[in-house]
């Protein structure tokens, strides 16, 4: 499967290949190859100067069987529709896995927000959402924060959605800040849920040890985190890098200092008391366990073989080859699937519309407890389809979803 040609192309193989072999109705995953809608919108936005730029803008809803459509809204310039269509199918999966009552979306500006200035970029998230409004809604379509938008664009977007329908909808975005009634621990929900999954799947392998050792790729909102959280449950993380570079401590990388350090010298090198290492040596670290907490595709065929760590947790989308994915598994490491590993976010997204629509709010414990409930519920379903059907933990995940998806469908007479 060639990764980098067409992510439509690969989310479609790759659900072949992970229905194959495990008896799912194939009448059903005809259906699923292809979303329910394709928005696709050109909008005009007013620029600072005065002239009027026109931006193109994608909403794709892959399916709903199972609840409202649920993803993010990316802002780059190269955001495609096929990618926007392969994101949407991941949606899918995701919030079926961690079974939350949702199905998948996706949608994406054409833009580079950095050219853009505040103003402007408030002016292309009100135009965009105008837009799409009629298509989104709580209980039709609900975005997200994705790459390049935050909680003051989702914010921009709630308030566009109420102009329109003439009252406050909150639940019409999650991942909004605490004083436009987000949730408590949306910031560190996939590092969290993350870090509940990792315990699991090392407690049901029988692999947990003290003080494992943890190498992180990425020191971003996800990397970050997982940086902060994992000592509080007992792990030493050992390496980190990010776009710059990375450095190694053998007795343990402090992450306040750390933060510290890259908040002054806006690198993570020249830690002191540490080494200096690159990404590649990063993903070579001689770990227990390796994150990948960045990009996509960073374990493929060229390196997998220099990957020492016995467990990988897939916190970042896509970030292992479809072909390093077999060879892991042939040489019996454990890869927990980024639609287990990161499904943390969406779970508390979910808890954030639940939250907004019953207008009650949660403390942070109660976030967390249903968190761990929730994700750890998955993380044992998965661990027990892999092991009865010896089968990689990815497809696993795959198989927990698309039964649950499919007994959705039938359930909706879609058949
Ligand atoms: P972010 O932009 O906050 O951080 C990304 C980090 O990766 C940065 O530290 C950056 O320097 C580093 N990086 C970029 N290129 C790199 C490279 N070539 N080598 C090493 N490091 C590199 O992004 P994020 O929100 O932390 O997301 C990280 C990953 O997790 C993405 O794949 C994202 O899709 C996925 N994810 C995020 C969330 C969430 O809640 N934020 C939820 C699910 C999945």
């Amino acid at each position: 499967m060639n990764k980098k040609s067409d992510p439509y192309e690969d989310a479609v193989s790759e659900l072949e290949e992970a229905s194959r072999d495990i008896g799912i109705d194939e009448k059903k995953i005809k259906i699923l190859k292809f979303p329910n809608k394709t928005i696709a919108v050109n909008f005009p936005v007013r620029m600072d100067s005065g002239d009027i730029k026109m931006f193109e803008g994608f909403r794709v809803q892959h399916n709903n069987a199972r609840g409202p459509y649920k993803g993010g809204i990316r802002f780059h310039p190269e955001v495609s529709l096929c990618e926007v269509k392969a994101l949407a199918m991941w949606m899918t999966w995701k919030c079926a896995l961690a079974d939350i009552p949702f199905g998948g979306g996706k949608g994406g500006v054409k833009v580079d927000p950095k050219e853009l200035s505040e103003a402007e970029l408030e002016r292309l998230t009100r135009a965009f959402t105008s837009a799409i409004w009629r298509d989104i809604g709580p209980n039709i379509d609900v975005p997200a924060p994705d790459v390049n938008t935050n909680p003051k664009i989702m914010e921009w977007i709630f308030d566009e959605y109420s102009e329109k329908i003439g009252r406050k909808e909150y639940a019409v975005v999650t991942g909004k800040s605490l004083k436009l009634k987000g949730s408590k621990a949306r910031d560190y929900s996939t590092s969290q849920g993350g870090a509940y999954v990792l315990e699991e799947i090392l407690k049901l392998s029988g692999k947990k040890k003290s003080r494992m050792t943890v190498g992180i790729q990425g020191f971003g909102n996800v990397g970050g985190h997982a940086a902060r959280i994992l000592p509080k449950f007992g792990y030493k993380v050992v390496s980190i890098s990010d776009s710059k570079g990375g450095v190694m401590d053998e007795k343990g990388l402090d992450f306040e200092k750390l933060a510290k350090h890259k908040r002054k010298t806006g690198l993570l090198k020249n830690f002191p008391g540490s080494k200096n290492i690159s990404n590649e040596e990063l993903l070579a670290s001689p770990v227990d366990i390796l994150i990948p907490a960045a990009i996509e595709d960073q374990i493929t065929n060229k390196n997998v073989n220099d990957v020492k760590a016995e467990v990988i947790l897939e916190l970042a989308n896509d970030p292992i080859s479809f072909e390093a994915n077999v060879k892991l598994f042939k040489k019996n490491k454990i890869v927990i699937p980024d639609i287990l590993a990161n499904s943390g976010g969406v779970i508390v997204s979910y808890f954030e519309w639940l939250q907004n629509k019953e207008n009650k709010y949660w403390d942070e414990g109660r976030v967390l407890e249903r968190l761990k409930k929730q994700i750890v519920s998955s993380a044992r379903e998965v661990f027990k389809v892999m092991k009865k059907n010896k089968i990689d933990m990815k497809k696993a995940a795959y198989y927990v979803a698309l039964k649950r998806l499919v007994k959705s469908m039938k359930s909706r007479k879609l058949d």
